[in-house]
């Protein structure tokens, strides 16, 4: 536990992710990693006036799940005494995940992947946030890594790291990820014994993204024989970054001609999926 502590704010500080005078949204979905995530920011940042901590929160409308989760998480920033703000897909966009798998047999996943991260900037910004933190834990990292090398999608490998790097856009929230170096297994073991509330069920619709499934496998029975593995696949994608990055640079970001949102494209994904649905 007070190696997990000491990592998570090694991660913080070492790369000035939370800085004096920051507000910082916690995206909080009511799951391990970021009630973890909430816990320790709190426990960190609680007697230091010059940093403000407040939750975010998205419902896609998950009947069974997500339901529970964000009752969870309700109750758990209840007890810390965190301001939270909960949005919700129906309420936003019309309709739910519930309602989106119905209409759509498959894609489902990344379409709401897709509107939880327009919602939490959109929603971060307009509370007023510095950052956005989220609770990728090493395995998530890993197994994006993995997926965008085996999509050939390399640029997206700028994401990598605990600042992700995004293009510069007024209306971009810089993203955070505190618990990059803590591994999903003690990210569970960290949760349990310090008794902290979190929904444990995995989402149904999962099996929509069969690639993730199977590189969390893959990985994990690589780590089983070769301890330290992920690290070093992370450490590695770390290194490639900055080469990557002035690649990534050409990439012009405007406004986009429907919602105003920051997109590569006149018209963001967002509202080219909405259009579409
Ligand atoms: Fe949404 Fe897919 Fe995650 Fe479920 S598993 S919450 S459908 S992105
Ligand atoms: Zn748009």
């Amino acid at each position: 536990m007070e190696a997990i502590e000491k990592k998570v704010k090694k991660t913080i500080g070492s790369n000035k992710l939370i800085e004096k005078g920051d507000k910082v949204a916690v995206a909080h979905s009511g799951g391990k990693d970021s009630s973890n995530l909430l816990f320790l920011l709190n426990d960190i940042f609680k007697d230091n006036p010059s940093v403000k901590l407040f939750v975010i929160s998205v419902n896609e409308g998950i009947k069974g799940y997500k339901d529970k989760a964000v009752k969870k998480s309700e109750n758990f920033c209840r007890k810390l005494g965190i301001e939270q703000h909960v949005f919700s897909f129906k309420k936003e966009f019309g309709f739910s995940v519930d309602d989106l798998v119905k209409k759509i047999k498959s894609g489902y996943c990344g379409n709401c992947g897709l509107l939880r991260r327009y919602l939490l900037n959109k929603e971060a910004r307009g509370l007023g946030a510095t950052k956005l933190a989220t609770g990728h834990n090493l395995d998530d990292e890993c197994q994006s890594i993995l997926m965008n090398v085996l999509k050939g999608d390399l640029l997206r490998l700028v994401r990598v790291g605990p600042m992700p790097h995004i293009s510069k856009h007024l209306k971009f929230i810089p993203r955070i990820k505190p618990l990059i170096l803590i591994p999903e297994n003690e990210s569970e073991l960290f949760a349990r014994i310090n008794n902290i509330p979190f929904h444990p069920k995995k989402c149904p619709y999962s099996v929509d993204n069969p690639l993730r499934g199977k590189t969390r496998n893959f990985l994990n029975s690589l780590e089983e024989t070769s301890p330290g593995i992920k690290f070093s696949l992370y450490g590695s994608a770390h290194r490639m970054k900055s080469f990557i990055i002035k690649k990534f640079k050409r990439d012009k970001i405007r406004s986009c001609k429907k919602c105003g949102e920051p997109s590569s494209q006149k018209i963001c994904k967002v509202c080219e999926v909405l259009g579409k649905l």
